[in-house]
């Protein structure tokens, strides 16, 4: 089988508009995604060198992966996700790649092949963003771990280094990389003219939670007594993808007590709450 095969390309259709809170983050996101891949030719016109990676870095659920797909969706740009995860069966042999609910193993080298037709399909397609999920995995810092898989993340660092550098000449493609671990990516990554734009993206304030609650509560028939800024409020340390769940999970709730439910009622969300603990702890929120 060949292994471009499971790279997805889509435009995604997310709107910055789905996702609650963020607003600094969407804005410096916007800013270096849509003006470059838009507009090109002005950049060069101008002399001006347009971002080529952008670092999201945060806790898991927190809508990285999400942020990325919006701002591929609002620059009209083709969306290729890749994620590596670590390889676990023999490191020197085999590594994992997974895209969407596809798992795929391949060889070493078929993994730095992988990457560099992505990016030659990325050009072809431009303007496009590629993204990289659990970047840490591609882009690990070198001589650390067991000498197995330290040689196969080199082999993928090194070509990464190089496809980055080869994005000079090409014209919109910006890369996009996710990770819950920054401090474990090479450091010759973090250059500039590779990873320009570092940014955090954090676990939702109060003002988030809410705006999150509202994303998620859009297509559902919500009770009058049913108050979202009381949940926000009573949920500090749900990431977005834990209050998510709790709309969902309400709405099932809902329809277990009564099939023919006409609305999900507070009492609903309460009997989730009860039941889920975050997975953040307060240390993350500093
Ligand atoms: P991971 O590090 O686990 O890959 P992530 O930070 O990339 O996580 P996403 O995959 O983007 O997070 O988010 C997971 C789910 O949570 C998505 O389905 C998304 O809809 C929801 N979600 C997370 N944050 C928000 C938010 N701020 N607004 C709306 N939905 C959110």
């Amino acid at each position: 089988p060949s292994i471009t095969r499971g790279v997805t390309v889509e435009i995604p259709k997310v709107s910055w508009d789905d996702i609650g809170g963020l607003n600094d983050v969407k804005k410096k996101l916007q800013q270096a995604v849509e003006w470059p891949l838009k507009h090109s030719s002005t950049f060069s016109r101008l002399g001006v060198s347009p971002v080529r990676g952008i670092l999201l870095h945060g806790p898991p659920g927190c809508s990285k992966t999400t942020l990325a797909k919006a701002a591929a969706s609002a620059a009209q740009a083709s969306f290729f996700s890749l994620r590596f995860l670590k390889p676990h069966i023999n490191p020197i042999l085999i590594i994992f790649y997974i895209s969407g609910a596809e798992l795929y193993s391949m060889y070493v080298g078929e993994g730095e092949a992988l990457l560099r037709n992505t990016f030659r399909k990325a050009r072809l397609a431009a303007p496009s963003i590629i993204f990289f999920d659990e970047a840490d995995v591609v882009a690990a810092k070198r001589g650390g771990g067991s000498s197995g898989s330290s040689t196969v993340g080199e082999r993928l660092l090194t070509t990464m280094l190089t496809e980055m550098d080869g994005l000079e000449q090409a014209k919109g493609i910006l890369v996009l990389a996710a990770t819950n671990r920054p401090h474990a990516i090479d450091a010759a990554l973090m250059r500039p003219g590779r990873f320009d734009i570092i940014l955090y993206v954090p676990p939702p304030d109060l003002e988030g939670r809410h705006e999150i609650l509202r994303v998620h509560t859009r297509k559902m028939k919500i009770g009058n007594d049913v108050d979202l800024r009381e949940i926000a409020e009573d949920t500090e340390l749900f990431t977005g993808a834990e209050l998510e769940g709790l709309c969902k999970e309400a709405g099932i709730v809902a329809l277990r007590e009564d099939i023919s439910a006409t609305d999900v009622c507070n009492r609903h969300f309460e009997a989730v709450m009860r039941s889920l603990r975050p997975a953040l702890s307060r240390e993350d929120m500093d």
